[in-house]
């Protein structure tokens, strides 16, 4: 389905067999126990395993991956999920060097101690070395942050000769943007905290896979550890949905603008971008994306770009409304002092241009 036709289908999806009077929107439905005289199957039984505010959400997260889907009350316990749900002592796992750090730390901190290897790889060598011997690869591109790009259907196709899994984490992209499961991927793992929420007021995550027998043991690790979403958070995701591919547009639209004026921009160094990459890889984009990253001279001039410009809000984190960015030497990443990660948002593109040269070096 073309992205228009997804995004028009979207909009409608919950109102397909909607009953005479009843709400057009979605209801965030607030229950622990439901109704339930005797014979318990077919309906909702307690709040952790069922919520029609989360099924809702999946059903939309669904149309959009054209896949199953679970959600789950952040992208690290959709993370989380995967994991441990198809891991056992004694395997290892590949996990990108340059990914989201958090995956790299819980694997280490937890998956170690239960018997788990972890091997790390750089994103831009990851198919050196091959795959053999790994239960579970975990990779992700763009990578995070330094936007490194990897070929997934090469990847998927050499994980599964080799017999494991390929687990893709598509938070950067959104499924209106890259489509990790047409290209091979196993499980597709994604943060909606970012651009699918996409107004930095909530946590969330899904996973999404065409395997039906890793959708059963992660829907049992969700039912069995317990964490499970809030409705009342599904219920805002669901809605920052319905404005996902209106957002995304006008956030890469400008993000192009941006990238190739500070691409020219005498004081800015080694400016990544997917939209100025020629890897190969890109062609399994369908956007270039929001999130770009660049080298100011120092730490004293990076910091006066972000805190100084009244458009740009200083912040961890991206995707949302506003146009933010951040420092990621100050977490420790293996970057400049002066490097910066910027997630572009939706005002105007000249007025966001034209308040960003006036903190430029
Ligand atoms: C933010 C992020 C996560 C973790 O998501 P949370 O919602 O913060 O738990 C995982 N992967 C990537 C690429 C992210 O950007």
């Amino acid at each position: 389905m073309s992205t228009d036709d997804l995004a028009a289908r979207l909009l409608h999806l919950h109102s397909e067999g909607l009953a005479k009077g009843a709400p057009v929107a979605p209801q965030v439905e607030m229950a622990s126990m439901f109704h339930l005289p005797g014979d318990p199957a077919g309906v909702p039984g307690y709040g952790r395993m069922d919520n029609r505010t989360w099924s809702a959400l999946e059903e939309a997260l669904a149309a959009l991956e054209d896949a199953p889907c679970l959600s789950f009350p952040s992208g690290m316990g959709a993370i989380s999920a995967a994991l441990f749900s198809c891991l056992k002592a004694g395997d290892r796992i590949l996990v990108p060097t340059d990914g989201y750090y958090t995956t790299r730390v819980l694997s280490d901190r937890f998956l170690k101690a239960l018997g788990v290897e972890m091997v790390l790889r750089e994103t831009a060598r990851f198919a050196e070395g091959g795959f053999e011997g790994f239960a579970l690869v975990f990779l992700e591109t763009p990578s995070n942050p330094g936007l490194d790009l990897c070929d997934i259907r090469s990847v998927a196709d050499a994980v599964h000769a080799a017999g494991g899994l390929l687990v893709v984490d598509n938070t950067t992209m959104t499924p209106y943007g890259q489509r990790p499961l047409d290209l091979g991927a196993d499980i597709v793992v994604a943060s909606d905290t970012k651009a699918p929420n996409g107004h930095s007021d909530l946590l969330m995550g899904h996973v999404a896979t065409r395997n039906a027998d890793l959708l059963a043991a992660m829907r049992d690790w969700r039912k069995l550890a317990g964490g499970i979403p809030g409705p009342f958070e599904a219920w805002l995701t669901l809605r920052g949905l319905a404005t996902l591919e209106l957002r995304l547009s006008r956030m890469v639209a400008s993000a192009e603008v941006i990238a190739g004026r500070l691409a020219e921009h005498p004081g800015v160094t080694d400016l990544r971008y997917p939209g100025l990459s020629n890897h190969p890889a890109r062609a399994q984009m369908a956007t270039p994306g929001f999130l770009m990253s660049f080298t100011l001279k120092d730490e004293a001039t990076a910091e006066r770009f972000i805190n100084d410009c009244p458009l740009i809000q200083p912040a961890t984190s991206f995707g949302g409304v506003h146009t933010s960015a951040e420092r990621r030497a100050r977490w420790g990443d293996a970057v400049a002092p002066g490097f910066v990660r910027l997630s572009v948002g939706i005002e105007p593109v000249e007025t966001l241009w034209a308040a960003m040269a006036k903190v430029l070096p």
